[in-house]
């Protein structure tokens, strides 16, 4: 359809004039941020009732047990194997190029002695040491293991180190006092006092050591194992309160947007309702009409991606410092960075073709030109959810799947499969075991290999979500998880080329899945 078309160039138009507005004028970018935000609201308004509505239908519409049973194998196998060998991709290449060789994790300098300055308490001379050749900048923190003392390094020569402020290295006693201009003045409160901490800070010391800190938000979750994320998959997480599999509450669920425990009460409710016979068909009937409705309102939504996508590129880009804020780190970590979109690319344009080709019968040129929107818009959001309406749409609308194996297959890929957030953590995990120089031989190899397949299963479909679970690949081969602090800075960009090809994945399933259905 002709709007379609028009959808499309809006989109491509949007993606590049929000780099460039965002890239050149970081400082407005951020104001428009407004459309990204009324973007993905509706998106994400609609992707719990399209979630449940399209999956009862689904089921209804395939008849009898014994066919939702089938598909079910046949969607769970295909998810599996293309995640596996997107991961084994990412081994092969990361073992092949080494990105983290030559960066370096910190140095330990015990013996070094080294005079405060005077003039500026946050600038540390190293009088009896020099440090190494690496330039260390804001992702590692320099600690004053004699004092307690630590702070983030914002710049550093082989002389000098300048942190940004001194805090105290236990974080229990941590604490921070406001000053009248919002300022923040680092305190320590030991036996109930309280003691501005550099006004305890001595002149003169032995001993530094400069190291990578513990990433925010992800320590709190540093004791996460195998076992932990197989219990959160299946009954959910008790921290957090997310549901999983099998849920206590399914509103909760669709207020928390906690997707498996809505795609498994769906299934049982749609099976339920099959088994009804002639009882249920009147209730089948009108789950279908509501199901043409979200799709519709999904089309009306589609008008608006274009305006939303602009919003969301400039005010990302903008956030990041425009492109003289995030290129330097871009660079700074540009093996890593190719490796992972190598890898990516690789399976989104030789592998999942290939499979689509063999047991889809698809050509993959048209195919993959029917669900551009939602690949670009995957790409936009960064997340599978979010772009679940758009998946959908372009499936059934621009490639002719049918709606009874969309509306099956496509909400369980976007919550369960995801192909590029398994590659991108195998890599992330062996790109941290190189840069703290811990050999991993073949059988730590199989075990990131088999945990990464799983934290991408565990990894719902949402922003940066794949850097949360990726705790659990380095738990299994015991990575220091500081390793991840290295990775944030551009995670957000990687994570866009991840959940594209996760997207990808999903909509070639359909493609397999209708065939294999349809024989
Ligand atoms: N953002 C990804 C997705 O929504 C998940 C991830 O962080 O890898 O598919």
């Amino acid at each position: 359809m002709a709007y379609r078309k028009f959808i499309l160039i809006g989109i491509v138009l949007a993606i590049i004039t929000g780099f460039v507005f965002g890239g050149i004028l970081p400082e407005y970018a951020e104001k428009v941020s407004l459309l990204g935000e009324i973007l993905l609201n509706l998106l994400m308004m609609i992707v719990v009732p399209l979630i449940i509505f399209s999956i009862i239908n689904g089921i209804t519409s395939l008849g009898n047990l014994r066919s939702v049973g089938r598909m079910g194998k046949r969607t769970i196998a295909y998810y599996l194997a293309t995640t596996m060998l997107s991961v084994i991709t990412g081994l092969i290449l990361v073992n092949l190029i080494r990105p983290g060789e030559g960066i370096s994790s910190g140095e330990n300098h015990p013996e070094a002695s080294y005079i405060i300055d005077a003039a500026a308490p946050q600038t540390v001379h190293l009088v009896s040491d020099r440090l190494g050749k690496e330039r260390y900048g804001s992702k590692y923190r320099l600690v004053l293991a004699d004092q307690g003392l630590q702070g983030r390094i914002v710049s550093s020569s082989s002389m000098r180190i300048s942190v940004k402020q001194w805090e105290e290295t236990d974080r229990e006693r941590r604490a921070y006092l406001s000053r009248p201009d919002r300022s923040r003045v680092p305190v320590s409160i030991i036996d109930g006092s309280v003691t501005v901490t550099e006004s305890r800070l001595k002149r003169q010391g032995t001993g530094i050591s400069i190291g990578l800190p513990a990433p925010e938000g992800i320590m709190d979750r540093q004791e996460r194992g195998l076992s932990g994320i197989l219990e959160e998959i299946l009954v959910g997480d008790k921290k957090t309160g997310r549901e999983g599999l099998i849920p206590r509450n399914i509103f909760y669920a669709m207020v928390n947007m906690d997707f498996l425990a809505l795609i498994f009460f769906a299934i049982l409710f749609g099976i339920a309702l099959s088994s009804l016979g002639d009882k249920g068909a009147a209730v089948n009937e009108i789950i279908a009409v509501i199901n043409d409705a979200i799709h519709t309102i999904v089309e009306w939504i589609m008008l608006f991606v274009p305006f939303g996508i602009f919003g969301i590129i400039s005010a990302r880009i903008g956030a990041a410092g425009g492109f003289s804020g995030f290129l330097p780190e871009l660079l700074g970590l540009g093996k890593y960075f190719a490796t992972v979109v190598m890898g990516l690319s690789i399976h989104a344009f030789l592998v999942l073709p290939l499979i689509l080709v063999l047991f889809g019968r698809r050509n993959p040129f048209r195919f993959m030109s029917g669900v551009v929107p939602a690949l670009l818009n995957a790409f936009s959001t960064a997340s599978s959810s979010a772009t679940l309406p758009l998946t959908m749409e372009g499936v059934e609308a621009e490639n002719g799947v049918s709606r009874r194996v969309s509306s099956f297959v496509l909400p369980i890929g976007a919550t369960m499969n995801m192909d590029g957030t398994a590659l991108y953590e195998a890599v992330a995990a062996m790109f941290i075991a190189q840069v703290y120089g811990v050999d991993l031989g073949g059988a730590a190899q199989v075990i990131i290999f088999l945990t990464a397949t799983l934290a991408a299963i565990g990894a719902a479909g949402i922003p940066e979500a794949g850097l949360v679970t990726m705790v659990i690949v380095l738990n299994a081969v015991g990575l220091p998880l500081e390793g991840i602090g290295l990775l944030l800075t551009i995670d957000w960009l990687l994570d866009r080329f991840r959940t594209t090809v996760n997207v990808w994945g999903d909509a070639v399933g359909a493609g397999v899945i209708e065939a294999l259905e349809s024989k």
